[in-house]
C-alpha cells in the first residue's frame, strides 16, 4: 500500500508540473488552456497507473501497440467499474497494420496514426462491425498522420497525400474525420517543423470544417506544439517517468 500511495503522489506531482507547463505555454501563446486536451501516453506502464491518473481527473489515454493496449483497456474498464469511476477514452497513436484494425476498434475512440487509404478501408469496416458502436453516428474518430520529415519508417502520409487520406476517412460511414496528427522530426527544431501544422489543418478542414483536432506535442516539445496551434498533447515521460524499455 505504501508503494502504491507514493506512486499516486508522484503521479499527482508530475501531473501538476505538466499542467503548469501547459498553462505557461498557453499564456505565452495567448490561448485558453481549456482548448488543449492532455492525453496521457501510458505505454509500458500498468493499468494501475491509468486508474491513478483517472482518479486525478484525466480522461484521455494513449497507447501505441495493440498487444499491450487491448488487455490494458480491459483491465482499466474492470477497475473503473469496481470503483464507480467514469469511463476513459483510448487514443491509438502508434503505427498500425491493417490487420489490427478490428482489434483496435474494440477499445479505441480515436486513431491518430491513419496515414494510408488501405488502413482507412480496414478501420471503416472494423468500426461498423463492432456491436453497439455506430448506432449514434460514427464510432471511431480518425486523424490523418502527416510526416513532417519524409521518413517512411516513422509513419505518416507525405503532405501531398493528406487531402486524399482525409477524403477517404470522410467517405466512410463508420468513421469521423477528426483532424491532423504529427510527430516532430528527430533532431530538428520542433517549432520550425510544427509551422506546417496550421496550413495542413486548414486543408483538412476544407474536407470537413469540424475536423479541427491538431495532435502534436510530446514531453519534450509541448510548448512549441501549443505555439503552433496543437489541440491535443500526447504526453508520456513527463507524466509517468522515463520508460525502462525504449518503445518507438
Ligand atoms: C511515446 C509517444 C508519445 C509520448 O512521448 P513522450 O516523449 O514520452 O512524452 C507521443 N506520441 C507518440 C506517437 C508516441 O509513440
Amino acid at each position: 500500500m505504501g508503494a502504491e500511495r507514493s506512486r499516486q503522489a508522484e503521479l499527482a506531482e508530475r501531473l501538476a508540473a505538466t499542467r503548469s507547463r501547459i498553462g505557461a505555454a498557453c499564456a505565452a501563446a495567448g490561448r485558453d488552456p481549456a482548448e488543449v486536451t492532455l492525453i496521457a501516453v501510458t505505454k509500458t506502464y500498468p493499468a494501475s497507473d491509468v486508474l491513478a491518473l483517472a482518479g486525478l481527473g484525466l480522461t484521455d489515454f494513449g497507447e501505441n501497440r495493440d498487444q499491450e493496449a487491448g488487455p490494458k483497456a480491459a483491465a482499466v474498464a474492470d477497475g473503473l467499474a469496481g470503483t464507480g469511476g467514469q469511463p476513459v477514452s483510448w487514443h491509438f497513436i502508434g503505427q498500425l497494420q491493417s490487420n489490427k484494425a478490428h482489434s483496435v476498434a474494440r477499445y479505441a475512440r480515436f486513431v491518430h496514426s491513419v496515414d494510408r487509404i488501405r488502413l482507412v478501408r480496414h478501420l471503416g469496416a472494423a468500426a461498423l462491425a463492432v456491436p453497439g458502436l455506430g448506432a449514434f453516428g460514427p464510432a471511431l474518430t480518425c486523424l490523418v498522420q502527416v510526416s513532417l520529415d519524409g521518413d517512411p519508417d516513422r509513419g505518416g502520409a507525405p503532405a501531398s497525400r493528406v487531402r486524399d487520406v482525409a477524403e477517404a476517412i470522410e467517405a466512410e460511414p463508420g468513421l469521423a474525420l477528426g483532424g491532423l496528427m504529427a510527430v516532430a522530426p528527430a533532431g530538428a527544431d520542433p517549432g520550425h517543423a510544427f509551422a506546417a501544422l496550421r496550413p495542413l489543418s486548414a486543408e483538412i478542414r476544407s474536407v470537413n470544417p469540424a475536423a479541427g483536432i491538431i495532435s502534436a506535442g510530446m514531453s519534450g516539445d509541448l510548448e512549441a506544439a501549443i505555439a503552433s496551434g496543437a489541440t491535443h498533447l500526447r504526453i508520456g515521460t513527463a507524466l509517468l517517468g522515463n520508460r525502462s524499455v525504449p518503445v518507438r
